[in-house]
């Protein structure tokens, strides 16, 4: 497992203070409401307005450099990590067509919810196109996973449970908090400091877990245009070397793989390679 040798294990990718709307609502994940679908998302208060570090995008860009073979006067290579939450789902094939259509790879943070049973193969035939699995929750029920650290195990091992007849489950390594590393929204469950509490039993127990630094915003509750999740891809990149790009794979964000071939076009054009959360972090 190449991150357990990476000096960076600990780094965090910061939440970015602009990016009000995370992830689906309780009640699309909610067995009583199934199958019907509600979009929302986390509340501006969930978010912690002030990231509790900088993101270290120099480390993780050497890093990047030495695995192409480009010596360290590439160490200011311009990287961005495409990532979808909350997969997969109905959009996904969508979501996959254009990154063929581009050859670029991402990472998806996928979820095994019961809604989403019907979709769940289709993590083979995205790790197969070379893109990366990764874990975000089964169930993204706040309440339910952040009542405590054994609550939060919990689903993370039964979503690898779930994972397992598509791929394999040693591969799954990294993980992104429902929420993200710095949301509020688990104090509420499992006291201030559950977040410090699940970070370090993620590092003692061998993930890389992974934030964001650009949000497209498209799990707002109202559906973005492509356009306007394009602007604010723009917006918030920011001039940053590093990016790792908050999208959503759900049911409801079927404007974001509309959005794809501008964003991806943009960030080709401003001289950004793409790769995985993984390849990011890979000596
Ligand atoms: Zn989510």
């Amino acid at each position: 497992m190449l991150f357990l040798r990476s000096p960076y294990i600990g780094n965090r990718l910061r939440s970015l203070s602009l990016c009000l709307m995370l992830a689906f609502s309780l009640g699309f994940l909610s067995g009583q409401l199934w199958p019907s679908v509600t979009a929302a998302g986390c509340r501006l208060e969930d978010l912690t307005q002030d990231p509790d570090t900088h993101f270290a995008g120099a480390e993780p860009a050497r890093q990047a450099a030495a695995t192409t073979g480009a010596d360290s006067t590439h160490a200011s290579q311009k990287l961005v990590c495409l990532t979808f939450d909350d997969g997969p789902s109905k959009n996904t094939p969508a979501v996959l067509e254009v990154l063929e259509r581009y050859g670029v790879p991402a990472t998806f943070f996928v979820i095994a919810t019961g809604y989403n049973d019907e979709y769940l193969p289709l993590v083979r035939q995205a790790r197969e196109a070379g893109h990366q699995i990764a874990l975000h929750s089964a169930s993204h029920d706040y309440s339910a996973i952040y009542s405590s650290p054994a609550a939060y195990w919990e689903d993370i091992d039964l979503l690898r449970e779930r994972l397992s007849p598509y791929v394999d489950p040693d591969g799954l390594t990294y993980l992104r908090f429902p929420g993200g590393s710095t949301n509020t929204v688990s104090r509420k469950y499992g006291g201030a400091g559950i977040m410090k509490e699940l970070k370090a039993q993620a590092e003692e127990k061998g993930y890389q877990w992974v934030d964001w630094n650009v949000c497209g915003e498209d799990a707002a509750g109202e559906k973005l245009s492509p356009g306007e999740i394009f602007k604010n891809v723009v917006k918030s990149t920011n001039g940053q070397s590093v990016c790792v790009v908050l999208l959503h794979d759900s049911a409801t964000t079927s404007t974001t793989p509309e959005a794809l071939p501008d964003i991806i076009g943009w960030y080709k054009e401003q001289g950004y390679e793409f790769c995985t959360v993984e390849q990011l972090y890979e000596k």
